[in-house]
């Protein structure tokens, strides 16, 4: 098996093994016993989306980062991000672009997944979770 060492869109090192997105899962996982780290779903979810973009059309990720500076800015109610987000994904429109389309753009970030991700550490994982998505807002500019 041929292992890639940094995740090759935002350079975060492999966790246990576990690459970005089995981090992501994990921390998702965490929030059935963490209601603050439930009340942080956007972000965690958000954030992860942000650092690994070549997944998504520009449209969306030029939605997303609006709702996401919204969100952290001035607080915009989750039930709007779903209502502006529903928009932007309704009918026809496009969100994933094709597999053969998406071309991986290493960035690096102050902060990345494995920042939030410590193995068998989830308590404080909604408050890694915020300063994870403050880190973002800063860098994004
Ligand atoms: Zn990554």
């Amino acid at each position: 098996m041929h292992t890639i060492p940094h995740c090759p869109e935002c350079g975060a090192p492999l966790v246990d093994g576990m690459n970005c997105c089995e981090m992501l899962g994990a921390i998702l996982a965490w929030e059935w016993s963490d209601p603050e780290l439930m009340q942080e779903h956007f972000l965690t979810v958000a954030s992860y989306n942000l650092q690994h973009p070549a997944q998504f059309t520009n449209e969306m990720l030029t939605r997303l980062g609006e709702v996401y500076v919204q969100r952290l800015d001035n607080q915009l109610p989750i039930a709007e991000i779903r209502r502006r987000m529903g928009q932007a994904t309704a009918g026809s429109t496009r969100v994933r672009k094709p597999e053969a389309e998406r071309q991986p753009t290493l960035r690096h970030w102050r902060m990345t997944i494995a920042n939030v991700y410590l193995p068998n550490q989830p308590v404080g994982a909604a408050g890694r979770v915020r300063a994870w998505a403050a880190a973002i807002r800063r860098e994004r500019g």
